[in-house]
């Protein structure tokens, strides 16, 4: 039987304390024990099934952790309160001082401030790459690499990683390959591609509510725990636990994430063909204009489509500024960061999400000032919108 992401979440069941629907939340950050001998067994990790303190587990956050591991193929996964929660621990955990990371060069700013300006004083360098380039990607290894990072599609520039490729690449040279998987929910599962470590910011579509922050590692159970340990786990040791609550709320809008990556990906199809067709130079990947086309192809769950994010260039950021103030003022989104909302949302990359990148670097990687990126909503009639928005790029004179 093939893997079906939507699916493994679906087959998972959990029931309440008296036969509800949903799990029951454990509200507590401590658990007794009747006896203390079972209270040291636990601690050392030789008891399953008890419970000692949430920051290193909670029944909770454990649910959320399987049905994100059943979504990615993997054996385990630890939930974190953030996505840059999970990304960080997960590097520093791989990594010892002396040690080097390849990495995509279009990353999320804050992933990529975190290994330009932070992660160096403790010893750990990283080389960033055009992650479209196998080539370079390999000549970039050290005798020293440990890791290599990427985003299955990137940030901003909807970059498509080579994940087998990668996972080749990794396998010869004995690193570990993580991805952040966050731009592309259930449409690719690079665990099942060769990743060892898939990370998310269930920020974004997972939760799709915009109404929390959250992460995921997920991996094998040997790495999970190694996370976990209560003596040199860096997610346990540096604390960016989920709250149970939050948790118990992020599964539930889990159960339909496959209806709306279908309906995101639907709507952001129908306006990249609409506005390609006008001229625009749309990037999304699935158009057959985008470099990476046949590629993303090669490795999707066609059902889930080619994701909720595209961009185009408005030409300067003036004419972005002006054009994102004019969609807002209609209604047809929020000029907002972040993504994955039942809403548009839309931001110039180049002074937003990705400011912490230096403008030397972004030109570099041709991310130009005027770059709008979106992220498509769950619009019920997508062909209003693409007139609504038609009629604002015109009265910019865009169009
Ligand atoms: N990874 C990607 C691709 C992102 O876009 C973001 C946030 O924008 C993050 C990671 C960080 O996630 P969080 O804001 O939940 O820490």
């Amino acid at each position: 039987m093939s893997f079906n992401p939507a699916d493994n979440i679906q087959d998972l069941q959990y029931f309440g304390e008296f036969g509800g629907v949903n799990p029951s939340i454990s509200d507590s950050s401590t658990y007794t024990f009747l006896a203390a001998k079972s209270m040291m067994d636990t601690f050392e990790g030789n008891l399953e099934g008890c419970y000692l303190y949430s920051r290193h587990s909670s029944p909770t956050n454990l649910f959320l952790g399987q049905a994100l591991a059943a979504m990615e193929g993997t054996e385990s996964a630890n939930v974190a309160a953030s996505g840059m929660g999970a990304i960080t621990p997960t590097l520093m955990q791989l990594c010892n001082a002396g040690d080097h990371i390849v990495s995509s060069r279009t990353i999320y700013g804050g992933s990529y401030a975190f290994l330009k300006n932070f992660i160096p004083k403790f010893g750990i360098t990283t080389s960033f790459v055009d992650i479209t380039s196998l080539e370079k990607i390999e000549a970039a290894i050290q005798d020293n690499t440990k890791v290599l990072f990427c985003e299955c599609i990137s940030n901003p520039l909807l970059e498509v990683a080579d994940i087998k490729g990668l996972a080749a690449l990794a396998k010869k040279y004995n690193l570990k390959l993580v991805v952040d998987n966050t731009f592309s929910p259930l449409q690719i599962s690079p665990a099942v591609l060769g990743a060892d470590v898939v990370i998310h910011s269930l920020t974004k579509f997972i939760n799709g509510s915009s109404d929390t922050v959250g992460g995921v590692v997920c991996g094998t159970n040997e790495f999970i725990d190694s996370l976990r340990s209560v003596n040199d786990g860096a997610s346990m040791l540096l604390g960016p636990v989920m709250d149970s609550l939050r948790a118990a709320s992020v599964l539930k809008n889990m159960r339909t994430l496959h209806l709306r990556m279908k309906k995101h990906s639907e709507n952001a199809m129908y306006l990249s063909d609409k506005f390609e067709q006008d001229g625009l130079k749309i990037v999304y990947p699935g158009l057959k204009s985008h470099p990476q086309h046949e590629l993303y192809k090669s490795m999707y769950n066609e059902e889930f489509g080619f994701g909720g994010m595209l961009s185009f260039d408005a030409g300067s950021l003036q004419k972005a500024d002006e054009l994102m103030e004019l969609m807002q003022k209609r209604n047809l989104g929020y000029l907002a960061v972040s993504l994955g909302f039942y809403k548009t949302l839309f931001n110039a990359p180049g002074t937003g999400t990705s400011s912490e990148i230096p403008a030397d670097e972004q030109e570099k990687m041709g991310l130009s000032d005027g770059l709008i990126r979106f992220s498509i909503g769950l619009d019920n009639d997508i062909e209003r919108t693409y007139q609504e928005m038609k009629a604002c790029m015109k009265k910019v004179d865009m169009l």
